[in-house]
């Protein structure tokens, strides 16, 4: 830290990001990243021209990228929101919802995020535990009379909560900004975006970088209603107008033009994630039930940091978190079926 840092952030600390390891070539499954490359369409895309292109700011409004995830997604352009990955939309979310006065409340376990953007922005976090079995109880939100942000399904534990219980979340505070983190829903959750119509406090927040295996590219949207929106894009055109670059731009319009290839495979990763969970659950994991592409296991009698430290060794990657109550967890992200046997092998091979 130099002399020079505002004392404003003198106590912060800051998130930690998965490893992106350079030193050997591991089988990754640790940032919830798609094992499957772009589709051909966005391979097409980002082409030559587009690259010559770059001497020129790209579109601050995203025109073209908007009215055609609208379309996609039953909304008008003015309803979404495009930024440089959804942690942005997230971060100007607690800059323009929240202050010292309008606090959030969210579960104790959950996207690392949410309390390092309480704690930038100043913002007082109502941190509600899940229950002993690692779900949201409803009823601790309803009335709860501040803002939400809940991730459906959650992270790390991949468990999914029922569109019914997002709408009796958003219903009953009409008053606050209720956020649906739906970064991991493309993999069997139920989506609130049918709700934006409706509530004109809910705000979905997506991201390319799980399901449309745009990670690299940075690339998030959010849906909710127009004015949620404006107030929004006043803190983007208060920050960086041209957050999301043009390559990324010409990319995320390819994207939905390609849907079953990203539909496919995001069958294939869920088929993979079942495949997965019983045969951690056949060496004696246990495995929380999961609506992502990740799980959540740990196996009685191994600490989590040891289960981390074994796979890394045999050159798996997968997240460990030291947090309280999930301490003896890993989160394994789902990666092809070859990735995952060689996982189990490497469990098989420390077990013997
Ligand atoms: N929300 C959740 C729950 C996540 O796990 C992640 C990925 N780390 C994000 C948001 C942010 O994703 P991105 O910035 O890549 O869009």
């Amino acid at each position: 830290m130099s002399r020079f840092l505002s004392e404003r952030f003198a106590e912060l600390e800051p998130y930690t990001p998965g490893e992106q390891p350079q030193d050997r070539v591991y089988i990754k499954l640790n940032t919830n990243e798609s094992p499957y490359p772009p589709s051909p369409q966005v391979l097409e895309a980002v082409n030559r021209e587009q690259v010559s292109l770059l001497n020129l700011y790209p579109d601050p409004t995203c025109h073209v990228l908007r009215e055609k995830l609208a379309d996609t997604y039953g909304v008008e352009a003015e309803n979404v929101f495009v930024t440089n990955g959804s942690d942005d939309i997230l971060n100007m979310a607690f800059m323009a919802f929240c202050d010292r006065e309008h606090g959030i409340a969210f579960p104790d376990i959950t996207y690392g995020f949410y309390s390092v953007y309480g704690q930038f922005h100043g913002v007082p976090c109502h941190v509600v535990p899940l229950t002993e079995d690692y779900r949201i109880h409803v009823p601790d939100y309803e009335n709860i009379g501040m803002h939400i942000v809940i991730a459906n399904p959650n992270a790390p534990t991949g468990i999914a909560l029922p569109l019914n219980a997002i709408e009796k979340i958003v219903r009953s505070n009409p008053d606050h900004v209720i956020m649906i983190d739906e970064a991991y829903v493309d993999f069997g959750a139920d989506s609130a975006l049918s709700l934006v119509g409706r509530y004109e406090n809910l705000l979905v927040i997506r991201t390319y970088s799980k399901s449309r295996s745009l990670a690299g590219a940075r690339l998030g949207f959010a849906v909710g209603s127009r004015e949620l929106i404006q107030d929004l894009e006043r803190i983007k055109y208060c920050m960086n107008p041209y957050d999301v670059n043009r390559l990324t731009q010409i990319a995320g319009i390819a994207c939905l033009e390609s849907d079953t290839y990203y539909k496919t495979n995001a069958e294939n990763v869920m088929q993979v994630r079942e495949y997965t969970t019983k045969a951690l659950k056949d060496r004696g994991f246990v495995v929380l039930p999961s609506n992502a592409n990740f799980v959540f296991a740990r196996k009685p009698g191994i600490e989590g940091e040891a289960i981390y430290q074994q796979l890394r060794a045999g050159g798996v990657l997968v997240r460990w978190f030291s947090g309280a109550r999930i301490r003896d967890f890993v989160r394994i992200t789902i990666g092809t079926k070859e990735q995952m046997d060689q996982l189990l092998s490497v469990l098989d091979n420390e077990r013997s």
